[in-house]
């Protein structure tokens, strides 16, 4: 069976796109791109200059002027990659609760997304890629030869996420957690620009009650056994 070229993989907050993701791009040796981190540091750059998440004009304006880029680690911290903004390393800046409450308010911008989609495109144009998102499948990469849209429920997606930060020494409530993902759930899947929403050609993988390894192999079945269309 030959391997595909692009594999999209979208689906909300916390059902596990970015975990399962980078071990998909590890199994088949492509690259992973995670384009939520592209939008949080946007939102972090507004957030420094001090623009309102809801001011579309000026977020317009910031998207042309700065510079985001990802690549890969270049500090061995549990990262998956590395986040730029202007050459500043904010791999971990990005994941603060304030950027968590902004994102989706910034996400929204129309201009915002073009410049981001743009990007996203010229590095799927070099193939070999599993890029993980909310419109990769929809309007990203229409054309990608893979899509998964990966789902949980919304209380197993606030159990994980708090699980992930506890990891990571930052203690949040279950509640407050799951409070933010109904929220992003709603501004991303209600915004009339890319909402979150599984492409007709997806194949949806509902992880509840799975472990890490078996929402994986889910995935890899998907991705390997299913032929390539022509
Ligand atoms: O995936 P993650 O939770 O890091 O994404 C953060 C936010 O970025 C999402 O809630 C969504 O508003 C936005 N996003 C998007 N389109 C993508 C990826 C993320 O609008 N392809």
């Amino acid at each position: 069976m030959p391997t595909p070229r692009t594999v999209a993989i979208d689906g909300p907050a916390g059902a596990g796109k970015s975990t399962i993701g980078a071990l998909v791009a590890e199994r088949l040796g492509y690259l992973f791109l995670d384009t939520g981190a592209m939008y949080r540091a946007v939102a972090l750059a507004a957030q420094q200059r001090g623009i309102d998440p809801d001011d579309g004009p000026r977020l317009t304006q910031l998207a042309g002027e700065i510079k985001v880029a990802i690549g890969p680690p270049t500090v061995r911290d549990g990262r998956a990659y590395t986040v730029l903004l202007g050459g500043a390393d904010v791999t971990w800046a990005i994941r603060t609760p304030e950027i968590d409450r902004i994102v989706s308010q910034v996400a929204r911008v129309p201009y915002v997304r073009d410049v981001m989609v743009e990007q996203q495109r010229a590095i799927a144009s070099r193939g070999r890629i599993v890029m993980v998102g909310r419109d990769i499948g929809t309007v990203v990469l229409p054309e990608a030869e893979r899509k998964v849209f990966l789902t949980a429920s919304a209380a197993e997606r606030a159990r994980r996420r708090e699980e992930e930060l506890a990891a990571r020494g930052d203690k949040r409530s279950r509640q407050e957690l799951l409070a933010e993902i109904l929220r992003r759930d709603e501004l991303d899947s209600k915004r009339p620009v890319s909402p979150l929403r599984a492409a007709d050609d997806a194949i949806v993988v509902e992880t509840d009650g799975l472990t890490v390894r078996e929402a994986l192999e889910r995935v890899l079945q998907v991705i390997e056994r299913r032929p390539i269309p022509s």
